[in-house]
């Protein structure tokens, strides 16, 4: 799809925690002139987030749902959209981290990070996928984490290592099957972002120890995020599909 009706509107999962980046997409793509659906498990957050935006001037409506229920996804999608213009963009923001040593890992922990991390992903895609074909196109944006690429090695370790892999061959087989129809479909491996899902809010000391990892001297911001999510829903990215974006302070590269 080479240009976007004026009416558009993105799905965004993850949108409940109040400093975590979902949000801030939400907040970023209706400056941007976005129609949101919100989802999370927090139904009363994302609410109370489509309020705001709508008590700005913006469109938005959200629901609470576990993304790793199939059908509770169907369901909340169909919701969220009722009202809303077609659904051009979806962001897959909703995660879960998992500091468990790979040898205390149980079954239970396993599949809790890889049902939210990666079928989550999919159950959406699933979902919002055929409205982009009748649509004629689409924007898919997922984050995945430098945790993929380098093997752990930040908070998390193995089984979201593995789910966030997963995501980035989600995203390059999803941007094969579905760019026949005008739908692309990119990752992002974000580093360290200032949110509270690494065992909550980064104290100083913890930050400066991220940092020393990194090119750049700060950790990352949710606006980081946001910026570049913003970007590849975007109309003018057409042309960028199956890629994974490093928005990670220069900590992996290749
Ligand atoms: P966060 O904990 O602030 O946000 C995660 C959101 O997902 C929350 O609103 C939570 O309620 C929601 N969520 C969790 N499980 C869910 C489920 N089953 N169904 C629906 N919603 C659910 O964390 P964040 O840092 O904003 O993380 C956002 C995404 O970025 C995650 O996918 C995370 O893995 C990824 N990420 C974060 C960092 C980082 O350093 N913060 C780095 C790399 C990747």
């Amino acid at each position: 799809m080479d240009t976007f009706p004026s009416e558009r509107t993105a799905i965004v999962t993850g949108a409940g925690s109040p400093r975590g980046i979902g949000r801030a997409v939400a907040r970023r793509l209706a400056k941007d002139g976005w129609a949101l659906g919100l989802l999370d498990i927090d139904g009363a957050a994302v609410r109370g987030l489509a309020e705001e935006i709508v008590a700005a001037g913006g469109r938005a409506a959200g629901a609470g749902v576990d993304v790793s229920d199939r059908d509770a996804v169907r369901a909340a999608v169909a919701e969220v959209t009722d009202a809303l213009p077609p659904v051009l963009a979806l962001a897959n923001i909703a995660g879960v981290s998992s500091p468990v040593p790979y040898l205390d890992l149980d079954d239970a922990e396993w599949e809790r990070v890889l049902r939210t991390n990666l079928f989550g992903v999919h159950y959406l895609t699933a979902a919002v996928a055929p409205a982009m074909v009748a649509a004629g196109g689409g924007r898919i944006v997922s984050i995945s984490s430098v945790s993929a690429q380098r093997g752990g090695g930040t908070y998390s370790k193995t089984p979201y290592s593995v789910a966030k892999a997963g995501v980035i061959g989600l995203t390059r087989s999803l941007a094969r099957e579905l760019g026949p129809h005008g739908i692309t479909a990119n990752a992002i491996a974000p580093g360290p972002i200032d949110t509270d899902i690494m065992g909550g809010t980064l104290s100083e000391e913890r930050k400066a120890e991220l940092v020393g990892d990194l090119v750049v001297n700060r950790v990352g911001t949710v606006e980081d995020i946001a910026a570049s999510v913003a970007f590849l829903v975007g109309e003018e990215s057409g042309y960028i599909t199956g890629q994974t974006l490093n928005v990670d302070g220069g900590l992996y590269m290749h």
